[in-house]
């Protein structure tokens, strides 16, 4: 219903393509539904997903908070009317000095994987909450962290004691990898995280805050679980790993929170046959807003806008520029009409995460993904 409202607005002010659409009362609806699905959980928005200054104005409005990658994004949410106190630096690689700088604005959330870091933390953001990361033998998401993040079980609990001793208040945090579809991941990360809890406890440490990270998968072409049922699986696993006191909980979601507000209109630049194939090239690729597109880890819907009917024919997807990368799809099946033709265009529903915010900032002399915030928070 709401893709018809951005549908609409296309068709009306017939943006220059590609243009991404974002209804910020989606975004304030789907903040609402989070925040009644985890009651009681500190929600912290990962900006990364979409720093569209509109969506961190419902965000705001909506009562969430924000888990920030650094500096630019700090400033960014306190501009926007976050309080500090509502902020979580969530990234675990970051320098002394942006660690400096957060804790004099008043962020007293941290989360660290490596001893330098808590050791940082220790010196610069004395006395804060400090939720250590581990990394999971859980499922694969669609775009999984590999070993990039987190420490192993067994090590998280020297930089638990570590950081307690250097007066920082010690907590667990996972993240099972983004657009993940196995809601099982999470049972695997609070079984871990309980573990630890009691291994702390044992040695003198009381810790209070389990992040459960983000991940929440949205749709696509496939049916991902609804945020009813992460929520019912997370609910269970706590009642059975910490039966006596529930942890606090902090929840960093990005994608399910935007993806879904997001409508992102494209047009065709060429088609041509290449041997067996037909290529359709597209002026929105890997380098100007749909980088998910990498290893095809993101399969996107296209819709022919108007009326383009008659029957259907495969194609592999690609996008404009001279990069031999910026291939969209050339092993996931992808079917449109045969009489498509330079000039037509598509839209891509769910593109509201991790679009916009991935475009580069002039390859080919390509300008990054135009956005275009509407709804009761919008800017146009
Ligand atoms: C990106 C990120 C998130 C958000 O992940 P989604 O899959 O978009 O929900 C949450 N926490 C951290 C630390 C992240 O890096």
């Amino acid at each position: 219903m709401r893709a018809d409202s951005l549908r609409r607005f296309l068709d009306e002010r017939n943006p220059p393509t590609p243009c991404l659409v974002v209804d910020t009362d989606v975004v304030a609806d789907r903040a609402r539904e989070v925040r009644s699905a985890f009651p009681g959980a500190l929600i912290r928005y990962a900006v990364k997903a979409n720093p569209a200054p509109p969506v961190l104005d419902a965000l705001v409005a909506a009562g969430i908070g924000f888990d920030v990658a650094g500096p630019a994004e700090l400033a960014l949410c306190l501009e926007r009317g976050a309080a500090p106190a509502d902020l979580a630096y969530g990234n675990p690689i970051k320098k002394p000095r942006d660690i400096a700088f957060a804790f004099e604005r008043g962020v007293r959330e941290f989360t660290s994987d490596a001893p330098a870091d808590v050791d940082h933390l220790g010196r610069y953001a004395p006395g804060s909450a400090v939720s250590i990361r581990v990394v999971l033998d859980a499922p694969d998401s669609v775009t999984p962290f590999g070993r990039k993040f987190g420490c192993e079980p067994a090590e998280a609990l020297d930089l638990v004691l570590r950081a307690a001793a250097l007066g920082l208040r010690p907590g667990i945090a996972f993240h099972v990898g983004s657009q993940q579809p196995d809601v099982a991941a999470w049972e695997i990360g609070i079984a871990t995280a309980a573990k630890l809890f009691a291994e702390a406890e044992a040695q003198g440490v009381a810790m209070t805050r389990l992040n459960l990270g983000g991940g929440f998968a949205t749709t696509h072409r496939a049916a991902v679980p609804s945020l009813a049922a992460y929520a019912t699986t997370i609910a269970s696993a706590l009642d059975t790993y910490f039966p006596e006191d529930r942890p606090e909980l902090m929840l960093e979601p990005g994608r399910v929170l935007v993806a879904d507000a997001g409508l992102l209109r494209t047009e065709v630049v060429l088609v041509a046959r290449r041997g067996e194939r037909r290529w359709v090239y597209l002026d929105i690729g890997r380098y100007n807003g749909l980088a998910e597109a990498e290893n095809e880890a993101i399969a996107y819907r296209f819709e022919p806008v108007g009326p383009l009917g008659g029957p259907t024919g495969p194609v592999v997807l690609a996008g404009p520029t001279c990069d031999g990368d910026d291939v969209l799809y050339q092993r996931t099946p992808y079917e449109l009409p045969l009489a498509l033709r330079s000039g037509d265009r598509l839209d891509v529903p769910g593109t509201g995460a991790y679009t916009a915010s991935y475009a580069s900032v002039g390859f080919n002399g390509i300008e990054p993904l135009r956005t275009r915030c509407v709804g009761r928070w919008g800017d146009v």
